[in-house]
């Protein structure tokens, strides 16, 4: 699937009157806590610029009519019924799976027709599901009145997933896109939903760059990892690794492989997210890049969700002098990097970056954040 095709026909021809509600939810990077909340642990995700468009109008009936513009001029009208949502009907299925959980929560909305369009790249880490989840369920609240805080809207968008989808996700992608902005990292203790802003220092700023090689989450690897950690949290007696204490890691790497690499990821990277959020507050600039680079290592060799274009990614980030840190961010097998730079330096390293990748491999880079200023 690609970025909002410009060919693609909008609400108004599509539907004869021009929508009711326009709101949008924005994809999301995440700095550091990676596969930390499905075991109830810390995360600390940002707002990307990018974000997913929503435009919709109540209809008589009940009947839903949705469009992506994403899919382009060949992108067709796909059509149910309310309370005959049926899973595998591919992107529709997100659709559909907002209205079966909200029902099955006791909101009620009627029929409507839908047009989204989104520039959050699909399968890169940085959570295209929770942007189209946010922005429909701001949708629906707005067209039908449903009472519905964001955290509650994150936590429907995380339902839609695990219960409608089939892709067991944690909650962390559809808190931060309700929740979080750009210019502030959300520090979220995935367990009592408890968060707070922490704005980055005035001296970094993020580079995002997507390496092109796409995941699909609700394939096998992400699955493999979940069930992993929580067969280790069994063999431990804990309900969740976030409550293994640090001294049971050698218990835990006693554990038949690779299930103690597993909980020692899960154990450092709850940690690292403390001490980047400290580094964060104090301003400890020379914290925070060996923050990140040790998440990187511990993601590429002890949960082993990094591929090799990811790693040269971060080792191009490693060679620029003004690059504090880099690592993989979202899922994995794929995805995108994240990177903190000295401020004003993120955007001429992100494209040199980009161009010795597309040298060195054999996919293009896009850079993401900072945006790139022209045409826009
Ligand atoms: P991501 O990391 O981007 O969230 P996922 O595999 O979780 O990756 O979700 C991607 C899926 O979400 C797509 O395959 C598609 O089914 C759906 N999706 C996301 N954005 C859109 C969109 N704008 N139009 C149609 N479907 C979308
Ligand atoms: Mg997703």
């Amino acid at each position: 699937m690609k970025s909002p095709q410009t060919d693609a026909p909008r609400f108004e021809s599509l539907f004869g009157q021009p929508p009711k509600v326009q709101v949008r939810a924005p994809g999301r990077v995440n700095l550091i806590g990676e596969h930390t909340d499905y075991n109830g642990g810390f995360v600390l995700p940002m707002a990307i610029p990018q974000h997913t468009e929503v435009h919709l109008s109540p209809r008589e009936g009940r009947t839903v009519r949705a469009f992506s513009a994403n899919l382009g001029a060949q992108g067709q009208v796909n059509e149910y019924e309310l309370g005959q949502e049926k899973r595998g009907r591919g992107w529709l299925d997100y659709v559909q799976g907002v209205t079966h959980v909200l029902r099955a929560e006791g909101h009620t909305p009627g029929g409507f027709d839908l047009w989204l369009s989104s520039d959050v790249p699909v399968g890169s880490g940085l959570s295209s599901s929770a942007a189209l989840e946010v922005a429909l369920l701001r949708g629906l609240r707005e067209a039908f009145g449903l009472s519905l805080d964001d955290v509650r809207i994150a936590l429907l968008g995380q339902k839609v997933e695990c219960d409608f989808v089939g892709a067991p996700v944690g909650v962390m992608d559809q808190m931060a896109s309700s929740l979080a902005d750009t210019g502030a990292a959300l520090f979220l203790d995935t367990r009592s939903l408890k968060y707070e802003r922490v704005p980055l220092p005035t001296q970094v700023e993020p580079i995002v760059i997507n390496s092109g090689v796409t995941h699909s989450h609700s394939g096998g690897d992400y699955r493999v990892r979940r069930a992993e950690c929580e067969r280790a949290a069994k063999l431990l007696g804990v309900e969740q690794l976030r409550d293994l204490p640090d001294a049971e890691l050698p218990r835990a790497l006693a554990l038949p492989e690779p299930l103690g690499r597993r909980v020692r990821h899960v154990l450092t990277e709850n940690a690292r997210v403390l001490q980047t959020v400290r580094a964060l507050r104090e301003g400890d600039l020379a914290a925070l890049g060996p923050l990140l680079y040790a998440s990187h290592a511990s993601q590429r060799d002890d949960y082993e969700v990094s591929v090799p274009e990811i790693d040269l990614l971060v080792e191009l980030g490693r060679a620029e002098p003004d690059v504090l840190g880099a690592r993989l961010t979202g899922g994995g097998f794929g995805g995108s990097v994240v990177m903190l730079a000295r401020t004003g330096t993120g955007a001429s390293a992100a494209s040199r970056i980009a161009t010795q990748y597309a040298e060195k491999s054999h996919h293009q880079a896009t850079v993401l954040v900072p945006e790139p200023s022209s045409g826009r």
